[in-house]
């Protein structure tokens, strides 16, 4: 190889192609656009990406070659990752994805009748360190990317059964989404985007355990987008030991931020709450949480505690959930009870712990 090639090796080397899956569609367009061509082009490539399943730029066969070897110059398209499946005794599945660099994250597919919900990760590990979740054992490895995150969609897409279709997303899986603003941002666009993936917005959830100022962002530039907000405590004193984030972001300013919505984006804001045995599930905290989201027109959603191993809490019983429920019925909040899937196979809510493939 003469220097000058060597030299040309080199750089290409340096400079990674960056992948296709986290590009937004104006992005693609000002690339096409330096490239001289026309600028519906972008559009075509990403109806190839994300709705035609094109899994290389030789698949996108309107394209000319020389386009394509163009692209190519510039742009990788990752492989939808690898996953291995397990299946709860209550048809709620638990994907294992492989990321590139050894880390491992879980999505779990929940079917309840027509409706088939994914729960999606945000992060490998969590640095929230909410006592009661199982993740947080884990520590925070690692923020996913947009092609990771939406990857997991493709990976549950290859689970599914013929004629099962996902119909709702949620991000509880591992992970704060709102500490991973930015890559959350560009998979929820790829997601909802008619150039993307086309998901309706209102099937698709964040749930954080709230970081105010991006809970704010995220309204803003999602306002389609419903908002679940974990909220476990109705004191700052039990909220600082059960969510420790609450020290940074205490309740007040936290049930204010969603004070402040419009009244229709308010209605779509849900609260939840894990029942946790003797430690927030009284009369008194029922009655505590009714106050204080009084006037809100709130939406609560009581969660049995999901136990793991060495866990400091213990669930609290049928009996005083659905007590807890009729005090804020009676408060006039809508409140649901959301029965545990998966925890046979340890996806329930707050069971997501996954295991380091070379640990
Ligand atoms: N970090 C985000 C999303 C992940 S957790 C958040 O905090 O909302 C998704 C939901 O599972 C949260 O409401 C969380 O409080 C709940 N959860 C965590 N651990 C749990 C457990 N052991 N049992 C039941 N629910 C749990």
């Amino acid at each position: 190889m003469s220097d000058q090639a060597h030299c040309a090796a080199a750089t290409a080397a340096e400079a990674p192609l960056r992948d296709l899956r986290e590009l937004m569609l104006e992005e693609l367009e000002q690339f096409v656009a330096a490239a001289d061509e026309r600028a519906f082009r972008a559009r075509q490539v990403m109806r190839w990406l994300w709705r035609r399943g094109a899994n290389s730029f030789d698949a996108m066969s309107d394209l000319s070659a020389e386009f394509r070897a163009h692209l190519k110059n510039h742009f990788k398209i990752s492989p939808a990752p690898g996953a291995a499946a397990a299946r709860s005794s209550d048809g709620t599945r638990k994907l294992l994805v492989a990321l590139g660099d050894g880390e491992a994250i879980e999505s779990v597919i929940i079917p309840a009748g027509a409706r088939v919900t994914l729960c999606l990760s945000s992060q490998a590990g969590c640095a929230m360190a909410c006592e009661f979740c199982a993740t947080a054992l884990m520590g925070l490895h690692r923020n996913l990317t947009a092609a990771e995150i939406t990857g997991q969609i493709a990976a549950a897409r290859r689970e599914l059964t013929p004629g099962e279709e996902l119909t709702n997303y949620v991000f509880m899986g591992m992970g704060e989404p709102l500490a991973n603003y930015p890559r959350l941002a560009r998979a929820l666009s790829i997601m909802t985007s008619a150039w993307g993936m086309g998901i309706s917005p209102r099937r698709v959830t964040v749930s954080t355990v709230g970081l105010v100022p991006a809970m704010e962002r995220l309204l803003a530039e999602f306002p389609s987008v419903n908002l679940a907000v974990s909220l476990h405590a109705t004191t700052d004193e039990l909220r600082d030991r059960l969510a420790p984030i609450n020290k940074r972001h205490p309740l007040k300013s936290l049930i204010d931020a969603c004070r402040g919505l419009p009244i229709k984006r308010r209605d779509r804001v849900t609260f939840e709450y894990v029942m946790l045995a003797g430690v927030n599930d009284s009369p008194a905290d029922a009655r505590r949480l009714v106050r204080m989201l009084g006037g809100l027109k709130a939406k609560v959603n009581l969660i049995f505690f999901n136990p793991f191993r060495d866990a400091p809490f213990a669930p609290s019983t049928r009996g005083a959930v659905e007590g807890f429920q009729a005090i804020l019925q009676q408060g006039n909040l809508t409140a649901t009870i959301r029965e545990s899937r998966g925890q046979d196979i340890a996806a329930a809510c707050g069971q997501l712990y996954a295991q380091r493939h070379s640990g």
